[in-house]
């Protein structure tokens, strides 16, 4: 589906807010790197899908009404087996189906297991005043703590990509800290203008945000995203 159809759909079936998995293929369009993710609405669909992606497999709960999904107990990391993935998909939908009696479960959605980099949010919000604005900072527990983060108005140029990446007070951490390996600085500031563009060019966006993307030695990969788009 194009980026166009993705959002037709949603506002034909009257929801804002958009899947991982559409989110997922809307920024995997624009040329921001995002782990494939899959829907799998079986037990069945989702041991078969992890064969195919192949172990370690990441399972979370799909539904457009539950957005943190792992306070609904709806995400299980490093599933290693046929076993393990049957088992975290039954786990996940007895969890969310209890804490979200309401909410339409569209299944899991499965994706392979990122390796381990520099924790990256990165996003957009609306302000009243400034329109949109791109958000990038480090991800994790400090920064939730905090609030370490950089904004620049929408359309970005090459030298405010730069400056955020540069002002942030966790910028050691991005440049490798205590034997981690750095982060691809320029690959994220090449991610900011190519999220600055499609903002610009896509009206109806209301709020982006990816949380986490892994930064690693050599690129970047998102492994959460959430898109909510404007009421029409
Ligand atoms: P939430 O809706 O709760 O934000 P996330 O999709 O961000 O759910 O998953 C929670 C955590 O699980 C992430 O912060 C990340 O640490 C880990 N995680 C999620 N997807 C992956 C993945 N594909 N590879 C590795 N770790 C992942
Ligand atoms: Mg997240």
């Amino acid at each position: 589906m194009s980026i166009q159809e993705i959002i037709d759909k949603a506002h034909g079936e009257q929801r804002v807010v958009l899947t991982e998995i559409e989110a997922k293929q809307i920024l995997s369009a624009v040329g921001i790197p995002c782990t494939e993710t899959f829907l799998a609405a079986t037990r069945d669909d989702a041991v078969a899908r992890a064969e195919a992606i192949g172990f370690p497999v990441v399972l979370k709960i799909c539904s457009h009404q539950i957005t943190h999904k792992s306070d609904a107990g709806g995400v299980k990391v490093s599933l290693k087996s046929r076993d393990e993935v049957a088992a975290a998909y039954d786990a996940i939908m007895a969890a969310a189906g209890e804490k979200f009696p309401q909410a339409r479960l569209d299944g899991v959605s499965v994706q392979r297991m990122a390796g381990h980099g520099v924790e990256i949010i990165m996003g957009m919000i609306k302000d009243p005043n400034f329109g949109p604005v791109l958000m990038f900072g480090l991800g994790g527990v400090l920064v939730e703590v905090l609030k370490d983060v950089a904004f620049r108005i929408v359309p970005l140029e090459a030298a405010d990509a730069a400056a955020m990446t540069s002002e942030i007070q966790g910028k050691k951490l991005l440049e490798g800290y205590r034997g981690q390996d750095p982060a691809d600085i320029p690959f994220l500031q090449e991610m900011l203008l190519k999220l600055s563009a499609f903002v610009e060019k896509t009206p109806g966006i209301e709020e982006i945000d990816m949380n986490p993307v892994f930064a690693y030695k050599e690129g970047a990969v998102v492994v959460d995203a959430r898109i909510i788009l404007s009421s029409r």
